[in-house]
């Protein structure tokens, strides 16, 4: 059992505050509660293609309280490592609007010519031409950044090809494997711990999935804590904690027993 405070949260948002376009229940109370308390917490979602006010926006029209500056996108995160690295670098970007604005917001170049990265997100108006270009400049040096690993997700027409299945392609072509910011990978969440605030040894991560949030809170050696209000449930907890090879430090039904978790965590 894990004894830390809970001092501030780190929150993933599909599976764990919504469903879709539906919020789950609880997850409007969650956020009054912390906000009432001044409990930090931050949104942090792989989603590479939405600008954090796209997010809060979407947030807000399900009745869950959001500003952008709760949220944390894994295409924020990734220009600032990029930046991090090399400051004013050019970059070819793979992605949609949100990956070129935060990019521009860190002071990078966009360029379609000898970048000295390849940064990919998803990008849903992808061309051969565009993957072409992408893996002649990988294999000729740029250093190649993917967003986040999710092979699959979530559309109003099922599941459909994620920033890792793009990147599964760029992989295979250039041979290289690229430096990894979404969740599991602890950057994203490195960056979100800044944003917050709150040291590491006092925040936790909240979300429904072990392979992605929990693996990530580890990662980042903050406390996991599992919602089984999406992914995993209790039926299916054993098998998905074995094929991540990893475990939360605390499970919560429901983002009412959240509440009271952290209310008894204070
Ligand atoms: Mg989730």
């Amino acid at each position: 059992m894990n004894e830390r405070a809970m001092k501030g949260l780190l929150i993933d948002l599909d599976g764990t505050l919504y469903h879709g376009t539906t919020m789950i229940d609880g997850a409007d109370r969650l956020i009054h509660y912390l906000r009432n308390e001044s409990i930090p917490y931050r949104f942090v979602t792989n989603n590479s293609a939405s600008s954090p006010e796209e997010v809060a926006n979407r947030l807000e029209a399900m009745g869950i309280p959001a500003t952008s500056e709760d949220v944390c996108t894994s295409a924020q995160a990734t220009a600032q490592y990029v930046a991090g690295l090399q400051p004013k670098a050019s970059v070819y970007v793979i992605g949609e609007s949100g990956l070129h604005e935060a990019i521009q917001d860190a002071g990078l170049r966009i360029t379609d010519q000898f970048p000295d990265f390849v940064v990919q997100g998803i990008d849903r108006n992808l061309s051969y031409e565009r993957i072409a270009q992408a893996v002649r400049y990988i294999r000729e040096g740029a250093t190649y950044i993917l967003t986040n690993p999710d092979l699959l997700l979530p559309s109003t027409n099922g599941l459909i090809p994620g920033a890792g299945s793009i990147g599964a392609m760029l992989k295979a072509a250039s041979g290289k494997e690229p430096v990894l910011i979404g969740k599991p990978s602890s950057i994203l969440m490195d960056y979100s711990l800044t944003q917050l605030g709150v040291p590491n040894q006092d925040t936790w991560v909240v979300g429904d999935n072990i392979a992605t949030d929990i693996a990530a809170g580890i990662a980042a050696d903050c406390g996991t804590l599992l919602v089984l209000t999406g992914l995993t449930t209790a039926a299916n907890y054993s098998s998905y904690s074995e094929a991540a090879r990893c475990k939360p430090d605390l499970i919560c039904e429901s983002l009412e027993a959240l509440i009271q978790t952290v209310s008894n965590h204070r």
